[in-house]
């Protein structure tokens, strides 16, 4: 068989693979609608090469080499959670009013947009939906579905 037919053969077989596991394997889904509780504007995380940031200084630091950090103000730290998350500082948006309202809604920045964005490695690697956030990560389809389905 020659090495360009091997080549193509394989490509096929990938994407016939992709499209059954997009079909019919089970991922996680968004639910839920948004409370206007301005949580998430309030309990940001931020994260370096090193983990995430738990340090006012390295913060400040942070603010000195990009501007864009010049948009948050510390506002707690986080107390009991995973080991990795543990002492994280928490970062609040300048832009939050204090009814909740995002003082630059029409020019928010894209992460803002995109939330709660829907990232299966960050939520395998842990990381959960903010306390009382009305949003809440489901799977599309459950363990006992393809039992139930098995057993059909
Ligand atoms: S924490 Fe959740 S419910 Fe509250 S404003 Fe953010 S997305 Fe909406
Ligand atoms: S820019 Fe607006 S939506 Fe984004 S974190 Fe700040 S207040 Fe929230």
């Amino acid at each position: 068989m020659s090495s360009l037919f091997l080549k193509i053969k394989n490509f096929i077989e990938d994407c016939i693979f992709d499209l059954h596991n997009k079909i019919f394997s089970s991922r996680y889904v968004i639910k839920g609608k948004c409370k206007k509780c301005g949580n998430c504007c309030r309990n940001i995380l931020f994260s370096t090469k090193d983990g995430y940031v738990k340090s006012e200084e390295l913060f400040n630091e942070m603010q000195k080499k990009y501007k864009y950090y010049r948009n948050f103000r510390i506002s707690g730290v986080v107390q009991n959670k995973q080991e990795f998350q543990n002492g994280a500082l928490t970062f609040e948006c300048k832009f939050i009013s204090k009814n909740n309202k995002c003082l630059i809604y029409p020019i928010r920045p894209i992460y803002c947009r995109n939330y709660p964005d829907l990232n299966p490695e960050l939520i395998y690697g842990g990381v959960e939906m903010l306390d009382d956030c009305g949003f809440y990560f489901d799977v599309n389809k459950k363990f006992c579905d393809y039992l139930k389905n098995m057993e059909n």
